[in-house]
């Protein structure tokens, strides 16, 4: 953050997501040079201007000098056609934060007007996680009325006429994605999963989608740390991260997220807090320390916990000397780098580290593998042709390397990559890459295949 940028926050004791012309000097380094249009998944999609993010800025900049209204229609769907992937953040030479100009647009549009009925209810349940937990059991047990199930009970696709409902935001009838699960990952396991002689303990924020959607690879996770003699605590009070609101500007609502969690993390009495999700990890490193910021007894609780989070690969592999997996696994993976693990967290190598380091695993990159899969959270529903577009350039270079296995470290993604691979007819394996290490570490004992 730039020198008078942090300082107009602490003056004010607000940040770029209570005042849009905090981000004037981000808007103030774009010089026009059109670099990022080479990495932008949503023009490399539509191949139009308003969709890069240069033009995004420009608009940013009328908005500012009162001559664009953020409400009006085509400034609406330009603010919300960007997956605030970073990619542009990448190839920049000005350094431009660009997320930051977005998400203070975003958080400008709803002080504005409010949020729409149907995000408002949403977001409000999440503050209420007994009532979310809720919704998503009934969801669960209802799912099969409106999915048929395939693949072991794990993928699904909408039955019709849901598919003929559905499929303006892309469900229709060979949509995949991963059921819902009756028994949440939180509910599996005890608060505190103990072992003797145990070396350290820490904390497992799981994130609503490992919880729900991917409990096995949270409890693939879990299994990972008791295996290198770490005790570990997954709180049942811990909520949604809070990212999914985040873009969509509802700083209120994520604020009051982060303190509920920092407050149930705080008394685990942990040294670290461990993520399985780019965006969760995200939210703890560098999110709530900016939205806290000017809050004079979260703010130092959220830059403690930024300093100790760090999502499992890093942590395996450059906190603690990650036990060595002997157990065979004859595979050949390919691994996609999410955008929320590789441009927010600086993740990347270490999930490959921990791939090759499993015997057995033949490791086969992919062309561009931090190349956006499209997903962007709700994005992937708004402007399902679009995200579809991105997602079936990803599941071509996916096939190119003729991997059996594509490993992620991001829940999302994975969804996305199930749909997308399904729809292009690859036959590959979606899996999180911590799943491979516990298999590998399951292996030791059995030999084959647990069968999980
Ligand atoms: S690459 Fe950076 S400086 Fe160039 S147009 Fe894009 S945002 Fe502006
Ligand atoms: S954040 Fe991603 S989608 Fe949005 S303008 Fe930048 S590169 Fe494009």
């Amino acid at each position: 953050m730039a020198t008078t940028e942090k300082t107009r926050e602490l003056r004010t004791g607000k940040t770029y997501h209570d005042d849009l012309a905090i981000v004037r000097e981000e808007l103030d380094k774009c010089m026009k040079c059109g670099n990022c249009m080479s990495v932008c998944p949503v023009y490399g999609a539509d191949k139009l201007e308003t969709s890069v993010t240069r033009s995004k800025i420009a608009v940013a900049e009328a908005v500012l000098d009162g001559e664009l209204e953020l409400d009006d229609p085509q400034v609406y769907e330009m603010l919300f056609n960007c997956l605030v992937c970073k990619s542009c953040m990448t190839n920049c030479p000005t350094k431009v934060n660009f997320d930051r100009i977005m998400l203070a647009l975003r958080a400008a549009l709803v002080r504005k007007n409010g949020l729409p009925w149907l995000k408002k209810m949403i977001f409000s349940t999440l503050k209420h996680p007994k009532l979310f937990d809720a919704g998503m059991r009934v969801g669960a047990a209802l799912q099969g009325l409106a999915f048929k199930t395939e693949e072991g009970g794990k993928a699904i696709s909408p039955r019709s006429p849901f598919a003929r409902i559905g499929g303006p935001i892309g469900f229709d009838s060979e949509k995949q994605m991963p059921g819902l699960n009756i028994t949440p990952l939180r509910d599996r396991v005890p608060e505190v999963v103990k072992v003797a002689d145990a070396t350290m303990k820490v904390a497992f924020f799981t994130g609503d989608s490992l919880n729900y959607f991917y409990p096995d690879a949270g409890q693939d996770l879990i299994d990972v740390l008791v295996a290198n003699n770490i005790e570990v605590h997954i709180p049942k009070a811990q909520n949604c991260c809070g990212v999914p609101v985040l873009v969509h500007g509802d700083i209120e609502t994520v604020r009051t997220l982060a303190r509920n969690n920092i407050d149930t993390f705080d008394k685990t009495g942990c040294e670290y807090l461990i993520t399985g999700c780019g965006s969760c990890g995200g939210a703890w490193q560098h999110d709530y320390t900016e939205i806290l910021a000017a809050d004079p007894v979260y703010g130092p609780k959220a830059a403690y916990w930024a300093k100790r989070t760090y999502d499992i690969s890093t942590f395996l592999t450059r906190i603690i000397k990650l036990r060595q997996p002997t157990g065979r696994i004859e595979r050949v993976v390919t691994y996609h780098d999410s955008c929320h693990l590789k441009k927010s967290m600086k993740v990347s190598a270490e999930p490959r580290e921990i791939l090759k380091g499993i015997p057995g695993i033949t490791f086969k990159e992919m062309s561009a593998p931090d190349a956006c899969c499209g997903s962007g959270g709700s994005y992937v529903l708004s402007h399902h042709e679009t995200s579809a577009v991105i997602g079936r350039k990803k599941a071509e270079d996916i096939n190119r390397t003729q991997a059996d296995t594509v490993s992620v470290g991001c829940p999302a993604c994975m969804m996305q990559l199930l749909d997308n691979v399904h729809r292009s007819g690859g036959k590959q394996e979606v899996t999180h890459f911590i799943s491979l290490l516990a298999e590998s570490y399951r292996r030791e004992k059995t030999g084959k295949d647990s069968g999980r």
